[in-house]
C-alpha cells in the first residue's frame, strides 16, 4: 500500500458553505470522536470521482482534528486493473462470466496488500469501491476496528455473479455506504446500510469561480474558438459514459448550426486500462472533424482546464447510459452552466427534468435539447442557476464530511 499526499486544507475556509445547524451539528460530533484515527483504501490517487473526492475529504478531515490517512493499492499490475475493470462493469450490469483465474488475480492482489495492513492501528477503515473489497478477507478485524465499504458505482442491477462474489466480503464489514437506496435491494441484509453522497470542493481549483475572460484564454488555448458555440463533456473515455454518442449528438446539432464545436475533455485513470482502447475509438469516429476536439492529461488538462472548460461551454453533456453519481454533473451545475445528462443513476439525484437541466435517454433526445438551450440562453441562465442552488445545499465537500462523521459516532 502507498500512502497519497494531498494539499493542506482549512475548514474555516468553508464556514461561509455551512449554515449555523450544521456548524452546531459539527461540534457536537467531532467532541464525541476526538482525535479517532481513519484510513481511507482506494485503488488509484488520481484520475476518476474517487480520487477527485478523497483529494478534499481527507485534509479537511485532518484539519477538523481526525488523523486520517489515504493509503492506494500498490504492485498490482494491469492484469488486476483489466479483472477489477470488469467487475466495475459487470456490477454495473455488464453480461459475462467471472472465471476462476479472474478470481484468483483479483484475491491474490487482495492478499498481497493485505498483508501491508498487518501493522496498523486505525478506529476505522474506510475501503472504496470493489477494487480492493476483498482485504478484509485476509487482515483479520482487531479489537474496536470498524470497517466501512463505500460504493461509488450503480449497482442497481448487478451481473448476479459477480455481485454474489462481492456479497461474501462486503457482508462482513460493520457498514456500507451506497450513494442511493436503488443501488440496493433490501432484503440483501447488508449491516448499517448508509445512503451518502458524493461532493465537490467549492474552493479546489476544479470548482473556484474563474472569470469568463480568463476560462476563455484557457480553452483557446486547446484550439477552441470562443466565438463559436462550444459544448463538452468532461469524462473519461469508457463506454459507459458514451463517448461515441456525445459525438452523433454533435453531429445532429451541427446539421442545424454548422458553427457549433465539441470537446471532449477526457483524464486516464490509472486503474483504467480500457480507457486507451475507448480514447482510441473516440478519435477514429471523429475522423477528420477538427471541430471534435478530444483532449486529456496528457495535452495539459488539470483541475483548472477542466474548470475553464465547464464555466466557458455553452452546453455540457454528461450522456451516461450508467452513472453513479456522475461529479462532472454537479462540477458544471456549480459553475451555473446548463447540463444535458443521462436519464440515469445519481444523476437523477441532480437533475430535476425540465427544471434545472434535461435528462434523456437517446441521442435524439440529447441533440434536441441541446438545440433547444443554444436558441434559449435566457432559459439556460433560469435552469443553471436553479441546479447551482441544489449543489450548494447538497453536494458539497462539507456535507459529504458531516455525513462520515455522523456514520463514525453511530458506529462507535
Ligand atoms: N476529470 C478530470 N479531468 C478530465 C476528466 C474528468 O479531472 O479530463 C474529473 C472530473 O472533473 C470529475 C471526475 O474526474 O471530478 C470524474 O468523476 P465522475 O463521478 O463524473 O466519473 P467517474 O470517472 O468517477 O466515473
Amino acid at each position: 500500500m502507498e500512502l497519497v499526499k494531498t494539499e493542506q486544507k482549512k475548514f474555516n475556509d468553508y464556514l461561509e458553505f455551512l449554515d449555523r445547524e450544521s456548524i452546531k451539528e459539527f461540534d457536537g460530533l467531532l467532541q464525541q470522536l476526538g482525535e479517532k484515527k481513519v484510513a481511507m483504501v482506494s485503488a488509484t490517487g488520481f484520475g476518476g470521482g474517487v480520487a477527485e473526492i478523497l483529494h478534499s475529504l481527507v485534509p479537511l478531515m485532518n484539519d477538523l482534528g481526525l488523523n486520517v490517512d489515504w493509503w492506494v493499492l500498490s504492485s498490482c499490475p494491469n492484469q488486476f486493473y483489466n479483472v477489477t475493470k470488469t467487475f466495475h462493469n459487470c456490477l454495473q450490469g455488464q453480461e459475462g462470466e467471472l472465471v476462476q483465474r479472474d478470481r484468483e488475480i483479483y484475491l491474490h492482489y487482495n492478499e498481497l496488500n493485505a498483508y501491508q495492513m498487518l501493522e496498523w492501528n486505525y478506529d476505522y477503515i474506510v475501503i472504496h469501491d470493489p477494487q480492493p473489497a476483498a482485504l478484509i478477507h485476509y487482515r483479520d478485524k482487531k479489537a474496536g476496528e470498524k470497517w466501512i465499504w463505500r460504493c461509488h458505482i450503480d449497482t442497481s442491477t448487478p451481473n448476479m455473479e459477480y455481485w454474489d462474489f462481492l456479497y461474501q466480503y462486503i457482508s462482513r464489514y460493520n457498514a456500507c455506504i451506497f450513494t442511493m437506496s436503488e443501488y440496493v435491494k433490501e432484503n440483501h441484509g447488508l449491516p448499517n446500510l448508509t445512503f451518502i453522497t458524493p461532493s465537490i470542493d467549492p474552493l479546489s481549483y476544479k470548482n473556484i469561480p474563474l472569470t469568463r475572460e480568463r476560462a476563455q484564454e484557457i480553452v483557446s488555448s486547446f484550439g477552441i474558438d470562443t466565438n463559436r458555440y462550444l459544448i463538452s463533456q468532461i469524462s473519461r473515455f469508457d463506454p459507459w459514459k458514451d463517448p461515441l454518442g456525445v459525438i452523433d449528438v454533435y453531429r445532429i446539432v451541427k446539421k442545424e448550426l454548422p458553427e457549433v464545436q465539441i470537446a471532449l475533455v477526457g483524464s486516464m485513470a490509472s486503474d483504467d486500462p480500457e480507457g486507451w482502447d475507448y480514447l482510441y475509438r473516440t478519435l477514429r469516429k471523429a475522423g477528420e472533424d477538427y471541430d471534435i476536439k478530444i483532449i486529456t492529461n496528457f495535452n495539459g488538462i488539470t483541475g483548472l482546464e477542466v474548470n475553464a472548460f465547464q464555466t466557458v461551454s455553452d452546453v455540457l453533456l454528461q450522456k451516461s447510459l450508467k452513472e453513479g453519481f456522475g461529479l462532472t454533473v454537479t462540477e458544471g451545475l456549480w459553475k451555473g452552466r446548463p447540463v444535458v445528462a443521462g436519464n440515469v443513476g445519481g444523476i437523477k439525484l441532480q437533475i430535476e427534468d425540465n427544471i434545472s437541466g434535461y435528462l434523456v435517454s437517446t441521442v435524439e433526445e440529447c441533440a434536441e435539447k441541446v438545440l433547444h438551450l443554444l436558441r434559449n440562453p435566457m432559459l439556460s441562465q433560469e435552469m443553471s442557476e436553479k441546479g447551482r442552488e441544489k449543489v450548494r445545499k447538497e453536494f458539497l465537500v462539507t456535507k459529504n464530511v458531516l455525513n462520515y462523521l455522523n456514520l463514525f459516532v453511530k458506529l462507535a
